[in-house]
């Protein structure tokens, strides 16, 4: 399952797995891939480094204690600067 919705607080995210576990609602989240500039030198690109998954408690949505596992993008730049997505996630 993926779809696109805004949750509060959010950038349009896309959610690539909801589950529940013990009451919990567990979203399994990523941002929209785009070209990024790089903090460097300037240049934009769109190459992916690789990816970490960060466990995020959001008790925001749908009034229920929610787990939120966003996998965080790294670029890499033809510069060789590694640098995370720029997202702004409010909490
Ligand atoms: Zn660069």
């Amino acid at each position: 399952m993926q779809f696109n919705m805004t949750l509060p607080g959010l950038e349009e995210v896309n959610i690539t797995k909801s589950e529940e576990v013990e009451g919990a609602l567990l979203l399994h989240i990523t941002v929209p891939k785009k070209a990024q500039r790089c903090p460097l030198c300037g240049e934009r690109t769109s190459r992916i480094h690789d990816y970490r998954t960060q466990k995020i408690q959001h008790l925001k949505v749908f009034e229920r204690t929610s787990y939120l596992f966003y996998r965080k993008r790294r670029y890499v730049c033809p510069c060789g600067k590694r640098f995370l997505e720029p997202v702004f996630l409010h909490f």
